[in-house]
């Protein structure tokens, strides 16, 4: 593996999906590793449930996993996302709620890099928005990369730190990241990368987001697809989801 393309956030749009899928068999990349949230606002959950294990090395599970297969967990949802989740629950099939039970939390591609939903430290949903956060999260990160996603917007943090040594906010810069340019992962130092979204964009940027990690020339490249964002929408609202849901499609936000 040399080239691997990293998705999350699927949130059960499937157009987006597919023209992620699409692009990425274009440009001749096989190895895919899937950072959670598959399910859960969208439309379609169990096709892209079933799509993302066929497509997928690696899949570990996000925060709508947890509440899709817990009806507890969603308690402490938004009262749009809890409505999205309990929708979504109905209509999944019972082999796609198996599917998200067996799903783990953490997934190692090769000796340097893992994958997480949210954050490799502290609670279950954190976020990883700020150098501060990635400081803490660094903590929990023993490989040069780390992938998270849970924010939907894309995002990377270099630390300067090699090892399991304490990282201190200051000692972590962010950049951020425009489509098609590949950033440089120096030796010496560590990394969170945050692909952004497949399905659900919240950077005003409403294209589906992935990426592309380079373990020989060590560079993170960060993509941006069009997909048919109008018809994502009316999939979304011929369902009967929240308007809003549809609507922040169109804005990406
Ligand atoms: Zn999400």
């Amino acid at each position: 593996m040399t080239r691997l393309a990293v998705i999350s956030d699927i949130h059960g749009n499937l157009h987006a999906l597919r023209a992620v899928i699409k692009r990425l068999d274009a440009m001749g990349i096989e190895e895919i590793v899937c950072l959670g949230d598959v399910v859960g606002y969208g439309p379609e959950p169990g096709r892209c449930l079933d799509l993302v294990l066929k497509r997928c090395r690696q899949v570990v599970r996000g925060n709508h996993e947890d509440a899709v297969t817990d009806p507890r967990l969603a308690t402490s949802f938004n009262p749009v996302a809890r409505r999205a989740i309990e929708w979504t629950r109905r209509s999944l099939l019972d082999r796609h709620l198996e599917m998200l039970r067996l799903l783990p939390r953490l997934a190692f591609v090769g000796d340097s890099v893992m994958a997480i939903h949210d954050t490799p430290v502290g609670p279950i949903g954190g976020y990883v928005y700020h150098p501060r956060d990635a400081a803490r999260a660094f903590k929990g990160v023993d490989t040069r990369v780390c992938l998270v996603g849970h924010t939907h917007v894309p995002a990377i943090f270099e630390a300067q730190s090699t090892g399991k040594e304490p990282v201190r906010a200051s000692d972590v810069t962010n950049s951020i990241l425009n489509n098609g340019a590949a950033a440089r992962l120096r030796s010496g130092r560590r990394y969170i990368l945050n692909p952004g979204a497949v399905g659900q964009p919240r950077d005003g940027d409403p294209r589906a987001s992935f990426g592309v990690l380079d373990t020989r020339r060590w560079t993170f490249t960060l993509h941006r697809e069009e997909y048919d964002v109008d018809a994502a929408r009316r999939a979304t609202e011929q369902a009967g989801l929240p308007a809003s849901l549809s609507q922040r499609l169109a804005i990406g936000a």
